[in-house]
This record gives structure tokens, C-alpha cells and sequence, in this order.
């Protein structure tokens, strides 16, 4: 990250209505999320099955605060009502904000936010939630580049409260206002960044997973680094834990990534922890079996 990433100054437009595209795990997550505080949401996915899966996950969460006495039964059916499933681009033409949280593939990416671009109106606000695709890249796909940043959720999105948003080179300053008070009024703690390999909490993560993988491949009890790092250094969780939380492949190709931006920091030519369980297909948390076994 070179330099303080510049202040959003300008007015933030209203946001009354959005729409994420792709209603997978982090979709899903960020359209309940959206519902939740007020602002309705259109979740658009290619395929049928996914839009219902996001829906009863979201059913799920509402359910769990029902039975605590969190919400009661009106509130419930607001939120759901709030969250409008769609498997075309037509129902997304009046939102104010698109969040583009489909498949981690550059290509796929652009042509989606391409598509986009083509239907909402000419103010609307288009943010991409990629984990690891420069948004400087992602940008040259759309007409408008000033009116793109990056809007990155963490996972399990409901719990987590950071949102990073992400100023690319063309990104006005409108557009990180108006998505800052977006991410504020879902009652997250958003954060502006400049735009780079890792953002920036894979920058700080990534060194720390390196230097873990590291010391179990020279022989280090990962449980014991774990409990070390729970216990002791009062952390909620370790990076073993941690790895099979965020998916042993999503951590093995930011990996790669962050590898590639920063070769001389974070070169990667040994063989390491997180390369082994992940050519063992052992993914983490997502299919059962990670550093930790989950039945
Ligand atoms: P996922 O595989 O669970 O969901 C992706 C969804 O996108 C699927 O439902 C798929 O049908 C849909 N999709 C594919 N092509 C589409 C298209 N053309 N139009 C509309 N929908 C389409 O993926 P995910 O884990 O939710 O990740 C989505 C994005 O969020 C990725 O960019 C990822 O890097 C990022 N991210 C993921 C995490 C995480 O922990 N899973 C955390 C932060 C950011």
C-alpha cells in the first residue's frame, strides 16, 4: 500500500435499492446482510438452484434470531420480502449499487461487470467483492471506471465487520463515499484501501499463514501453534483453524497470488503446509477435512 489511501470527500449518492450478482456464499450472505438493514436487495445468479440455497440460507439466520427472540415473525417476512431472487439482468436496472460477488475468475468477472454496466442507470454504483483480482484490472472492463471499487465482505459475512473498500486508480471519490455509507448502514466497519496484491488484510494475513505453513512443514504440532495462539496469545482462533474457516484452496491461490505481486516478500519455493493439504484435497471446513476433521 503506497501512501494513505485519499479520504472519500465527496457527497455519498442514496442508496435505496441493490443488487449483488451471484447468490453463492458470500452473495448469499451479502444480500441477507443488506435486507437485514433496511435496504432491498435483487440477488441475481445464473442457475436456479443457487438462488434458493442463498434464500434458505438467509431463512436459516432469520430463523436462529426468531427462536432467540432477537426478531419476531413480521420482522422476519420484512427481510425476506426484502431479498428479491432473479435469474435476470432486467430486475437489476433502478438499483442505486451492484455487488459483483460471483466465481474468482478474471474472465467470467469482466464480462459480468461488462453486462452490468449495459443495464443499470447512468449514477448507479458498480463495486466487485473479489478476494484476489486487481480492481485496476477488473476496471478496464466497464466504460465508467470512476463509478467502480472494490466492496470486499469477509466470511461468515453477518459476523464479520470489516468491509475493505477498494480505490482503484480511476475510482471517484463519490463512489468510495456513497460505498463506505453503504457498507456503514449495514452496520459494518468499513476500511479505504488503495488497490494491490492481498488489499490489505492478505497482506498482513498472508505473511502470518506463511510463516505457520512453514514451521509444520519443518516439523511444528499444528495443533499445538493453535493452541498456542488461542490460549496464550488470546487470539479467537489459530491458523490452522483459521485456514479451514477460509478454504485450504481459497488460501492455496491467494497464496500464489500474493507470491507473484510481492516476489522478493513473499517468494514462494519451498513446498510448505498449505501445499500439501491442498494437493491431499483437503479444503477445510467446505468438504470436511482440513488441517482438523469435521463430521
Ligand atoms: P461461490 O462459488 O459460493 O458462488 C459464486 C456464485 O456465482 C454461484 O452461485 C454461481 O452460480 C454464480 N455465478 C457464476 N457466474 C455467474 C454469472 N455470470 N452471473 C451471476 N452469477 C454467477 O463463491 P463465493 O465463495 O461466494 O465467492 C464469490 C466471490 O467472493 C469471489 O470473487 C470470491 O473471491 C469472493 N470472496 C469469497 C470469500 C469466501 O470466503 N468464500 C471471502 C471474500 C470474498
Amino acid at each position: 500500500i503506497k501512501g494513505k489511501a485519499k479520504k472519500a470527500g465527496k457527497a455519498a449518492h442514496a442508496i435505496d435499492k441493490a443488487a449483488v450478482l451471484g447468490a453463492g456464499i458470500m452473495g448469499g450472505g451479502i444480500a441477507y446482510q443488506s435486507a437485514s438493514t433496511g435496504t432491498p436487495i435483487i440477488m441475481k445468479d445464473i442457475n436456479d438452484k443457487a438462488l434458493h440455497l442463498g434464500l434458505s440460507e438467509a431463512s436459516k439466520l432469520l430463523n436462529k434470531q426468531l427462536e432467540r427472540g432477537k426478531i419476531n415473525g413480521a420482522k422476519m417476512a420484512g427481510v425476506l420480502n426484502n431479498i428479491v431472487p432473479s435469474l435476470s439482468y432486467d430486475s437489476v436496472k433502478d438499483v442505486n449499487i451492484v455487488v459483483e460477488a460471483v466465481v474468482e475468475n478474471p474472465k467470467v468477472k469482466a464480462s459480468v461487470l461488462a453486462e452490468v454496466e449495459g443495464v443499470v442507470g447512468e449514477d448507479a454504483i458498480i463495486t466487485s467483492n473479489t478476494s484476489t483480482i486487481s480492481i485496476n484490472q477488473l476496471a478496464q472492463s466497464l466504460k465508467k471506471p470512476e463509478r467502480f471499487c472494490g466492496m470486499h465482505f469477509f466470511n461468515p459475512v453477518h459476523r464479520m465487520p470489516l468491509v475493505e473498500v477498494i480505490r482503484g486508480e480511476h475510482t471517484s471519490d463519490e463512489t468510495v463515499a456513497t460505498v463506505v455509507a453503504y457498507a456503514a448502514k449495514m452496520g459494518k466497519s468499513p476500511i479505504v484501501v488503495n488497490d494491490c496484491p492481498g488489499f490489505f488484510v492478505n497482506r498482513v494475513l498472508f505473511p502470518y499463514f506463511q510463516g505457520f505453513s512453514l514451521l509444520v512443514r519443518d516439523g511444528a504440532d499444528f495443533q499445538a501453534v493453535d493452541k498456542v495462539m488461542e490460549k496464550q496469545f488470546g487470539w479467537p482462533m489459530g491458523p490452522a483453524y483459521l485456514l479451514d474457516v477460509v478454504g485450504i484452496d481459497t488460501g492455496h491461490h491467494a497464496q500464489a497470488v500474493m507470491a507473484e505481486g510481492f516476489p522478493t516478500r513473499m517468494s514462494k519455493t519451498d513446498k510448505d503446509a498449505i501445499d500439501v493439504m491442498f494437493e491431499n484435497q483437503r479444503f477445510g471446513q467446505k468438504n470436511g477435512k482440513g488441517f482438523y476433521v469435521y463430521t
